[in-house]
This record gives C-alpha cells, sequence and structure tokens, in this order.
C-alpha cells in the first residue's frame, strides 16, 4: 500500500470508530478468523466490522466508499471458494448478528436477516409445518445471506431448486449506502428491472443484503429413504434417466462412485452392501403426502428390481440416518488417500453424466491421482475430487493440470464450471473456458455501474488467480468435526 492510500485507510478507520463506535476489532485474533473460509487460504483484513443493525451497514459502506476502503461481507465463512476473504485487505462486514427471523404462517413467507444460520431457520419454519428446502450441506453452519449470494444448492434441489428459487425480496444497501429494496415480502412482484436475481449469486460483489423476504412450502408429510446398489458407474447413472423416464420424482438423488465407496469401505473396515463390496451406489429419498411416497415407493422399487444389484430400505428414521451416513462417509474418508481435496461442483446434462464418469475415471489413470466423485445426480450436480498431496510438487502439478482437463471436458459436455458454490477466487481462472470475452465484459459491466470505485469484494470472480501460488494456511474450522 503506498503512502497516500496508507494514510486514507487511517482517516477512514477513525471516522469509522466515530460514527460506529465499539463494532470494530482490530485484534489478531478477529482479523485472522475473517481471513479464510473454507478455501483456506487466509488474507488478512485490516478492520472487522460486526454490525448489530441493518442500518449500520448503510454507515459502513458509505466512508468505505469515500475513503475507497475494499469491503468484504462475510456471513460464516463457508466458502469453498475464497469468496468470502478480504484479498485486498480492507474492512470485513461481519453480517452474522443480524439474525432475526419473522415468519408469515398464512402468507408463507419469511423475513430474515441475513445472519441467520441455514438450519436454524428450517427448524424454526418447520415448526410452524412449513418447510424451506435447500440445504446446503454446510446448512449448520453457513448463513441464509451467504447461500444467497452464493445461490447455494444442495440435495433436493432435484425436486425443490436451489436457493434463487426460494427468495422474493432482498433489501440492503449499495456500493455507495444508499438503500435498496429489490422485491418485498409479495408472492408476485414485476416493478422495474429485476436486480433481485441480479444479486443472487453475486457472491458480495454488488451489493450488501441486510434483509431476506423467503417462499415457504407446506412441510411434507412423509419421507423414504432406499439405497441401491450397481456393477458400475454406467449401470447406475442409466438408472437415473431411466427412472426420471418412468415417472419417478426423489426428492434426494444422491450418486457415489466406486472410488468413493472403495474410500468408505477401507475407513470403515465395512463392506456397504454384503456380497457387493465396491459397487456404485445411489441414495434416494421421496417425500410428500404419504398415499404419493407409497406409490412413488412402488414405481422405484419396481423399476429397480431388474436394475439394481442389491436394495436397502430404511424402515425408521434412525435406519434412514445411517444410509446418509455412508454418503458423509464418504466424503471424510478420501482423506486417506493424500491430505488435500479439491472439490469440484461441476453441472452437467442429466444424461451425460455417464460420459463424466468414464472422464473422471480415465483422468485418475492420466494423472495418476484419485478422483473420487460423488454428487446430486438427479441435478447432473457432481462433486469430482482430485486428491493429492499437498508436500508433493510433483502431484500438484499434476492436479492443477487435473482440474483444467476436467473443466474443459464440463464446458464440453454443455455443462458448468460450478452448479453451487460459485466462482469466488478458485473458479476464477476457468470463466474464460465458460464464457465469452462478450458475456464477461457484460459482467463487468455490470459491476462498474454498480460498484464504480471496485470496494465490494474486489478481486473476486473476474480477476483471473492462481490459487496455486499460495500456501493453504493449517486451520480448524467448526465443519472440520461434522
Ligand atoms: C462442509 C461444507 C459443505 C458445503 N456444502 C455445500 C452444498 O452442499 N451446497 C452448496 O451450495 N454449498 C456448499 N458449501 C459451500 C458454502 O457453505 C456455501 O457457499 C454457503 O452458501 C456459504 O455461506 P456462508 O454464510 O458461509 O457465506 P460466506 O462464506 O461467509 O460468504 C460467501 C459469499 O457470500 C458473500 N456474502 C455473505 N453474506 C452476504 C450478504 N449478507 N450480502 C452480500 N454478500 C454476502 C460473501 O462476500 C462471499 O462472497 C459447503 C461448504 C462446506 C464448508
Amino acid at each position: 500500500m503506498d503512502k497516500n492510500s496508507l494514510k486514507q485507510q487511517q482517516t477512514a478507520y477513525r471516522a469509522l470508530v466515530r460514527k460506529l463506535p465499539g463494532i470494530a476489532y482490530t485484534d489478531d485474533e478477529s482479523r485472522f478468523r475473517a481471513s479464510v473460509d473454507n478455501l483456506r487460504l487466509s488474507f488478512l483484513p485490516d478492520v472487522v466490522i460486526r454490525v448489530k443493525e441493518a442500518s449500520q451497514v448503510g454507515e459502513v459502506l458509505k466512508l468505505a466508499n469515500r475513503y475507497t476502503v475494499p469491503v468484504t461481507p462475510r456471513g460464516a465463512g463457508s466458502s469453498a471458494t475464497g469468496s468470502a476473504v478480504p484479498l485486498h485487505g480492507g474492512w470485513v462486514l461481519d453480517l452474522s448478528d443480524l439474525n432475526s427471523i419473522e415468519i408469515d404462517v398464512v402468507g408463507r413467507i419469511a423475513t430474515i436477516g441475513p445472519g441467520v444460520i441455514t438450519a436454524d431457520l428450517q427448524a424454526a419454519v418447520e415448526d410452524k409445518g412449513l418447510f424451506f428446502p435447500p440445504d446446503p450441506s454446510s446448512k449448520k453452519y453457513s448463513t441464509i445471506g451467504g447461500n444467497v449470494a452464493c445461490n447455494a444448492g444442495g440435495m433436493r434441489c432435484v425436486k425443490y431448486g436451489v436457493t434463487r428459487d426460494y427468495v422474493l425480496g432482498l433489501q440492503g444497501f449499495m456500493a455507495d449506502g444508499s438503500p435498496f429494496v429489490f422485491g418485498l415480502p409479495l408472492k408476485k412482484y414485476v416493478s422495474g428491472l429485476n436486480l433481485r436475481d441480479l444479486l443472487i449469486g453475486s457472491e458480495g460483489t454488488l451489493g450488501v443484503i441486510t434483509s431476506i423476504n423467503l417462499k415457504l412450502i407446506p412441510k411434507p408429510e412423509k419421507r423414504w429413504t432406499g439405497m441401491f446398489a450397481f456393477k458400475s458407474e454406467a449401470a447406475a447413472l442409466k438408472a437415473v434417466v431411466g427412472l426420471f423416464k418412468a415417472g419417478v420424482s426423489p426428492s434426494i438423488l444422491e450418486f457415489l462412485d466406486r472410488q468413493s465407496v472403495a474410500c468408505a469401505e477401507r475407513y470403515t473396515g465395512k463392506v456397504i452392501f454384503e456380497g457387493f463390496s465396491r459397487s456404485s451406489i445411489l441414495l434416494i429419498e421421496l417425500d410428500g403426502h404419504p398415499a404419493e411416497v407409497r406409490g412413488q415407493r412402488k414405481l422405484l422399487l419396481g423399476f429397480m428390481r431388474e436394475r439394481a444389484l442389491a436394495t436397502r430400505e430404511a424402515k425408521t428414521a434412525l435406519s434412514a440416518e445411517k444410509l446418509w451416513q455412508v454418503r458423509r462417509t464418504c466424503s471424510q474418508s478420501m482423506f486417506s488417500i493424500a491430505d488435500t481435496k479439491l472439490n469440484e461442483d461441476v453441472v452437467v446434462p442429466i444424461a451425460k453424466q455417464a460420459e463424466l464418469i468414464r472422464y473422471t475415471i480415465a483422468l485418475k489413470k492420466e494423472i495418476g491421482l484419485a478422483t473420487p466423485t460423488f454428487g446430486h445426480a438427479g441435478d447432473g450436480n457432481l462433486h469430482v475430487h482430485i486428491m493429492y498431496n499437498r508436500g508433493s510438487k510433483a502431484e500438484m502439478k499434476k492436479a492443477k493440470a487435473g482440474i483444467r482437463k476436467l473443466m474443459e471436458k464440463v464446458v464440453e459436455l454443455g455443462g458448468v464450471i460450478t452448479g453451487e458454490h460459485g466462482v469466488g477466487l478458485a473458479k476464477a481462472p476457468f470463466m474464460s473456458l465458460q464464457h465469452s470475452k462478450a458475456e464477461i465484459a457484460s459482467m463487468k459491466a455490470v459491476k462498474v455501474a454498480l460498484d464504480p470505485k471496485g470496494i465490494l469484494n474486489p478481486g473476486k470472480v473476474f480477476e483471473p488467480f492462481e490459487v496455486w501460488k499460495h500456501d493453504k494456511v493449517e486451520v480448524v474450522l467448526p465443519w472440520d468435526h461434522r
């Protein structure tokens, strides 16, 4: 930082503590905590601001804009792509204390602060017989503000859609501190250009959200869970296409390849399907009215009879939980292969998933690194992992080459480089594979129009970033103990 800008930052800080005393922190611990997210690269902010009321966000942004201080909005910091870290220092705006929840049971709308934890909102609405379906695996930690800013997905998207499908209105502040109201707690709203949808998925680069109106739906009365083993990934993914054609409408449809299953079996010392070790697996949930679930179950089991090697049905909520544990174990067990996991969240058309898996298996042979893959096969969103050891330069080089090849293949298959984690820093190098120069220029023009001084989350999405040039930090994050 040059002398002038250092002086400007100091003036900005003094103005901040004068205007909003007691909410700005400069101690090492606060700054370090706000310097990392789940990408585990650390960039220290100068100040962490924990706002207690929405209006303070407007005041902070007015000052930041006047003195050109970078501002990085932050929820829980669970971003998988580095979108929540202050790449260029400045101020981290911690929104986690804005966590009020109001539920309009008649209108089926929740009006909440962005800091509400996803699972807390789900519990609060379910208490009233209502349902908020988006369920990222990080739901016990992530905030709804972060979910909106990343347009988070999860397992239930196959039936219920992503976070965007539930956002009715967003209120907050633009980069210069002016308030905005893009949508209200109303089911219909078509006044003016739809900037609400522009903000969803904008990763804190276009505005700061301080209040969110969410659509709720009635809570499904019944759930059923089943698990199916297949001899190969191709057979499992062929079944995915076939079951939709047969009229099955799952609320969750998860796929595990044989590499993932092998990891879990090695890690637990138990075979998931006795007699069918290292099979590929589909985990399926049905939900709805009991009669609908009964009908769907019959259809599904009839369809699977000829196709699956083995079937397991959960008879109780506890046994359903045991089946879901299989999926969770896969994720943790991968660290028995290597100490670092690149977790991609690519999407391809449902019918092309088998081709993608054939490619990940070929890639494993080509680069000599494991590529275990699982994910949301119901909407083509697969988590392809490349496992490597951080201490090995050779493995790191192979992983880097592997990720680029994977992204090229995904785009060639008509897919997208990210389906739920967003771009942040980690996916920025692949934006030019996905988008034309004109498309990127349009996105940048929007950014300049809404944030002319470029103070909001600078360095994200558009600037090519070399993740590999930065060392990961050793830090234990809350979700590491799941
Ligand atoms: C174990 C684990 C599992 C995960 N599973 C999933 C999954 O299944 N599906 C999925 O989609 N993601 C998943 N993620 C990624 C992550 O949890 C999501 O991206 C989540 O939406 C981030 O929420 P957060 O509160 O942690 O946001 P943060 O990480 O704090 O911020 C994320 C982005 O949102 C911006 N932001 C935050 N709040 C606001 C606001 N109020 N206004 C404007 N911008 C804001 C930040 O600037 C940043 O760009 C997972 C992460 C982990 C660690």
